[in-house]
């Protein structure tokens, strides 16, 4: 028997959105072994399935590891011009299994805006054109309303239907770590989300709760676990003085993902100016900082609303302007003529190919040396990427052991986690 049975569904979605057509398939349980899961089964079910975008789960996705949290994205680039794999945290990882598949295949192009409900491994393509245009936030209380259960839901913003390469998705309306243009992407399918029902299990391994608590134990005298939120994993990151920008007026909450305990995001609120944003992108805040200082927040607001990468927009802004003129230039990019010089750009300040390779998000935290293998393996295995580097003391072999302790069958899980690893940084 594979020891991965209790950690999937063994459920695979495809939909043509050109047909409409959606099915729920067995995945093939050698294939699944062979590559463990996340971005090495993205890969492989794209090369199958050609021009289409792979979400996938890890096997510890929504288990009891340690920031279970995630979901990815497997696409063609248009930004980085080849394959990428964008993570996705919060509860979009465990709200996607616990809807009964494990991945999902997207392919052609639906003749409407059309968005995918997933529940209890039935897919749903339903229309989507009353969404066109409307601002993040506010289709996700659409679709709170429409989608019942609603567990979590990927969406884009109007800066995707308008055409725009740095347009970003966007988690709960929160923004994402999307900066290869995934959301260009959906809107080329016209496809304008994905909402997860997410109210289903699974049984996943019977010493796994104690295993994750032993592992938290471990790292709690850790410095990364001490200092939490935002601005602690800003200042790991080079240039990361713009920590300084949370303003100190705002209400501020530091915030984690489905079962992460070391928050590294901040609720931050403004009672007087009525608005509040949740920070998580580190280096998409840091990007808008660094142009714009003390104006960022205001500025992402805006990003978030249009479904904008920040990253993308800050490249684009003028230096020394004002607020409202930095408000009015981020509108004005929604415009045709803006619309065709961002297609123009290249991604100046994703200098790394292995960076680029993991969707340009991922904030380089030090030991630069490892990121790419460590990004990998989280991202293969199902927990949040940024987490696992924070904690180097957590070793790829302490997460195979949530899987199997038999040590024949964990044995066998490292050699094909070497090789999918291998696989995927060698694109
Ligand atoms: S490390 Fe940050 S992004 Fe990752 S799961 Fe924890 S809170 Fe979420």
């Amino acid at each position: 028997m594979s020891p991965l049975k209790h950690f999937y569904n063994m459920q695979l979605g495809i939909i043509d959105l050109s047909l409409p057509s959606a099915v729920t398939i067995p995945l093939n349980p050698e294939q699944v072994l062979k590559r463990i899961g996340g971005i090495a089964m993205n890969r492989e079910l794209l090369h199958e399935h050609g021009d289409a975008i792979v979400f996938g789960t890890g096997p510890l996705t929504g288990s009891f590891a340690p920031a279970s949290s995630l979901l990815t994205a497997t696409f063609a680039s248009p930004i980085f011009t080849h394959v990428c794999h964008v993570p996705f945290m919060l509860r979009t990882g465990p709200a996607m299994k616990f809807s009964g598949i494990d991945f999902l295949v997207v392919k052609g192009t639906a003749t409407e805006l059309s968005i995918i409900y997933v529940n209890r491994g039935n897919v749903h393509v339903r229309p989507a054109t009353h969404l066109r245009s409307v601002p993040a936030q506010d289709i996700m209380n659409a679709l709170k309303k429409e989608f019942r259960p609603s567990g979590a839901a990927l969406v884009t913003g109007p800066a995707a239907d308008h055409g725009i390469l740095y347009a970003s998705v966007s988690v709960e309306g929160h923004g994402s770590l999307d900066k290869a243009g995934l959301a260009s992407v959906m809107a080329a399918k016209n496809l304008k989300g994905i909402v997860f029902g997410g109210t289903g299990g699974l049984p996943f391994g019977r010493d796994n709760p104690g295993q994750g608590k032993e592992l938290i134990q471990r790292i709690s005298a850790d410095r990364n676990f001490i200092h939490r939120g935002f601005a602690a994993l800003l200042k790991l990151m080079d240039g990361g003085k713009a920590a300084g920008i949370i303003p100190g007026k705002a209400k501020k909450k530091d915030m984690a993902c489905y079962n992460c305990p070391a928050p590294c995001m901040t609720h931050v609120s403004f009672p007087r100016q009525d608005f509040s944003l949740l920070l998580l992108d580190h280096m998409g805040v840091t990007a808008l900082a660094k142009k714009t200082g003390a104006h960022a927040l205001p500025l992402l607001r805006r990003c978030l609303q249009f479904g904008l990468d920040p990253a993308g927009v800050a490249r684009r802004l003028p230096d020394g302007k004002t607020e409202a003129e930095w408000l009015f230039a981020i509108e004005k990019m929604l415009t045709e003529a803006e619309r065709n010089q961002i297609a123009a750009e290249q991604s100046a300040d994703v200098p790394v190919k292995n960076h680029a390779l993991f969707g340009g998000g991922i904030a380089p935290i030090p030991p630069l040396d490892t990121w790419h293998t460590r990004v990998g393996l989280a991202m293969i295995l199902g927990v949040c990427p940024l987490f696992f580097l924070r904690f180097p003391t957590i070793s790829e072999t302490d997460l195979l052991r949530f899987i199997s302790q038999d040590e024949a069958a964990l044995t066998k899980l490292q050699e094909s986690l070497t090789a999918s690893i291998r696989s995927v940084i060698s694109d």
